[in-house]
């Protein structure tokens, strides 16, 4: 049998029980299921990490719950500028996209950007310039809009605040991590960012070693939260290097950084790891996190709230 290990989020935050109906309840729990089953039945199938948390990735960027591809929020400018990036442990390969609209599924222009491009991140115009040349599927901006996004906007607008998805307690940022069979690790994160956030404004889902990182010697980590505490905390990075250097396991890694570096500059929000044996870590240090994990050992979990 394939030995492998996925875990996925869909951000993390204020998630209160009080604002959440059994059946809205229900399709975060499917849609969470979907995008585990999308992952997991590749690398059941001795597919790549790297190809499994792209899947998974794409399925929560299709789902409209979630603040990423068509669920994306606005910025102040009434657009959606989405961020995101993916990295394979096994060389250190990785492609990261910021700022560009009308992409469909930005996860897939930051797997073009890794497999074909001599970069690692490409920028607005020039990304979705790539993104046309490479036969990258662009959606008219209605594919983006919802209702709901729009009063979001149209409240913090009034407000005169800028609101993290989390902050809408019920959306959010999306990050897949994976083993596979090969024993290649592999992470990736898609955002539309905050509500009203400035525009050309760069969260940590894009920036390689905050939000997302892979290193085949030690872990892989996917981010959701408050993204410039995560820019600042290098948390992937962070992690890889607390257990590369001081031998710490998984779970003590990330609990050093979300619940006592993170917590120490005002840092909300959780992450997803996986470890070179297969060992998942899912911490947050908010309210709640849509989450969910699958191993080759028959665990299966979804959940949202901490217990
Ligand atoms: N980390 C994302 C950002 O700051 C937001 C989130 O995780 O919901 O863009």
């Amino acid at each position: 049998m394939n030995q492998f290990s996925i875990a996925i989020h869909g951000g993390a935050g204020t998630i209160l029980r009080s604002s959440m109906t059994e059946s809205l309840q229900q399709q975060y729990e499917q849609a969470l299921h979907a995008a585990l089953d999308a992952g997991a039945n590749l690398l059941k199938q001795g597919g790549s990490s790297l190809d499994a948390v792209m899947a998974a990735v794409v399925s929560l960027e299709d789902c409209p719950l979630f603040n990423a591809g068509k669920g994306s929020v606005f910025n102040h400018q009434g657009q959606h500028e989405m961020d995101a990036s993916i990295m394979c442990g096994k060389l250190l390969d990785a492609g990261a996209v910021s700022c560009v609209s009308q992409i469909k599924n930005p996860v897939e222009l930051a797997r073009v950007i890794l497999d074909k491009s001599e970069h690692v991140m490409l920028f607005g115009a020039g990304a979705e310039k790539f993104a046309n040349q490479q036969g990258i599927a662009f959606a008219q901006d209605d594919y983006f809009y919802s209702e709901q996004r729009f009063k979001q906007w149209q409240e913090a607008l009034a407000e005169d605040r800028i609101s993290l998805d989390h902050h809408d307690r019920k959306f959010g940022t999306v990050g897949a991590v994976a083993l596979d069979n090969q024993g290649n690790l592999a992470a990736a994160t898609s955002t539309g960012g905050m509500t009203n956030k400035k525009f050309g404004r760069v969260g940590d889902s894009p920036i390689i070693g905050a939000g997302t990182y892979a290193n085949n010697a030690t872990c892989a980590v996917s981010c959701t939260g408050h993204g410039e505490l995560f820019i600042r905390s290098v948390v992937g990075h962070d992690i890889s290097c607390l257990m590369e250097y001081k031998g710490l396991s998984l779970s003590e890694a990330c609990d050093v950084l979300v619940h006592d570096k993170l917590i120490k500059i005002g840092g909300e929000g959780g992450l997803v790891a996986v470890d070179k044996h297969g060992n998942i870590a899912m911490p947050f240090n908010s309210e709640g996190m849509y989450r969910g994990c699958v191993d080759a050992k028959g665990i299966r979990v979804v959940k949202i709230y901490a217990d």
